[in-house]
């Protein structure tokens, strides 16, 4: 295998979603453009999925394609990029298996079987975060992604019951729509399905469901949620999950009966269990001593620089410590992002810190903010420290999950100054 060097100087960007190809699009337009001496430069975006997804729709895209259209939910990475000049930019389909960030060499198993190293100038780490169900987010590629909603899809006629652990926005968005699907919707004077057509309960380890929001607004949601036919078991985790196909193919595990057993000993039998208990960050391919305790790098949370990795290397997204993982953070840190490797980049082409100006610096919005759907006409949440009325989550989020941005988004129009 040799190492793949080029007279460009390498902008290497790890992960196709919102943070890699937000980064991406924001050099090209933005950045690049403008330096005139240094270069020249290619971007390279190495991503383990040829498309990118809307993540926020999975709770609603997992029960049927009909909900969304599937063109717009999936857009292929390549395309989105034809437009920036011969040369600019390069996509690979692969998945990263090695950064030596003291060569400065990044190792890709490609698609096609066959493995690549590359070296870099610049280095962006957006690997994302993998969830413990393959149902909710491109922990691999798309096929995969497919086979766990054809999995599900194919038990949904016939279970009688479902456990979703995990009372976070994505189980409690989960456990709503299928709440929704299979129950039917909210009815103005009852306050439950009696009885529901399917017993849907959740699982949370805390007081409330939806922590991050004040307990009056998780009230509201339980209150929603019971509507739907979904109840909440609260202060208790799932200690084990047994399929009842045992074996190590998880893939053959997904939507199969399934015995919970709690931590206060209560034991749940179910047709269909969904894990919605957090995410594990993709950085299994970097040494441990650039990793914080929690598995994610650990960044420079006002430069977005890691700097145990050298010079020019960056991570933003859900593989990095910079903030909550969440979408609006991603879009508040990228232009960050790029400033501060322009003026990497003038740098180390010898342009002087009088000439650059100081870094830019990223300040994580901590005030309250999540919108959490229920079902296709209920939701609740708060932004910016507001609490809104169900029907502004609906009309922000709930009729299509977000679907509304994407477009802009995957083709950087978004970052259009
Ligand atoms: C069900 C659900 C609902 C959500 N809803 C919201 C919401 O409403 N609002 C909000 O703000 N946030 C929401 N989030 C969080 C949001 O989805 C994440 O913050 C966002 O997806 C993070 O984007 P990212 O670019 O960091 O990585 P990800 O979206 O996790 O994508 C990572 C990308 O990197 C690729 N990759 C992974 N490993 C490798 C590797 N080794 N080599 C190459 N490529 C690799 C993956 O294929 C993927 O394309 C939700 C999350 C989930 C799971």
């Amino acid at each position: 295998m040799s190492i793949q060097t080029s007279p460009k100087k390498n902008i290497l960007i790890l992960g196709g979603s919102y943070g890699g190809i937000s980064t991406a699009h924001y050099l090209l337009k933005n950045v690049l453009p403008k330096l005139s001496g240094p270069g020249p430069y290619e971007v390279i975006l190495v991503s383990a999925s040829s498309q990118a997804l809307c993540r926020q729709a999975c709770p609603r895209a997992l029960i049927s394609d009909d909900f969304f259209p599937q063109e717009k939910l999936f857009v292929d990475i390549s395309s989105m990029f034809t437009k920036y000049p011969d040369g600019r930019f390069r996509c690979l389909h692969g998945r990263v298996t090695a950064v030596n960030h003291t060569k400065r060499v990044v190792s890709i198993n490609l698609s096609s079987g066959q493995e690549e190293s590359i070296d870099y100038h610049a280095l962006i780490i957006a690997t994302g975060a993998s969830t413990p169900s393959p149902a909710l987010g491109l922990n691999n590629d798309v096929p995969q992604l497919r086979s766990s909603w054809a999995a599900i899809r194919k038990v949904l006629p016939t279970a009688k019951s479902i456990v979703v652990a995990g009372g976070g926005p994505a189980g409690v968005e989960t456990a709503g729509e299928l709440g929704e699907y299979l129950n039917g919707p909210p009815r103005w004077l009852s306050s439950r399905p009696n009885p529901p057509k399917v017993d849907i309960k959740i699982v949370t380890s805390t007081t409330n469901i939806l922590p991050v929001l004040r307990s009056e607004i998780a009230q509201t949601a339980e209150k929603y949620l019971a509507k739907v036919g979904v109840t909440v078991i609260r202060n208790v985790r799932v200690k084990k999950a047994e399929p009842s196909i045992p074996g190590e193919d998880k893939n053959d595990q997904i939507a199969v009966p399934t015995t919970v057993t709690l931590d206060n000993g209560q034991v749940l039998e179910t047709d269909l269990y969904i894990p919605a208990t957090g995410t594990t960050p993709n950085t299994g391919f970097l040494e441990e001593m650039l990793l914080a305790p929690d598995g994610r790098v650990e960044t420079n949370r006002s430069t977005l620089r890691v700097e145990k990795a050298g010079m020019r290397v960056y991570a933003i997204g859900d593989a990095s410590s910079f903030s909550r993982p969440t979408v609006h953070s991603i879009f508040q840190a990228v232009p960050i992002l790029c400033a501060n490797i322009k003026r990497d980049l003038l740098l180390s082409h010898g342009a002087t810190e009088a000439e650059t100006g100081e870094d830019s610096i990223f300040k994580e919005d901590t005030r309250e903010a999540q919108l959490v759907p229920i079902g296709k006409c209920k939701g609740v949440g708060a932004v910016m420290g507001y609490k809104l009325p169900s029907f502004l989550i609906w009309l922000i989020k709930g009729r299509d999950y977000f679907l509304w941005t994407t477009v802009k988004l995957w083709s950087g129009e978004q970052w259009t100054k």
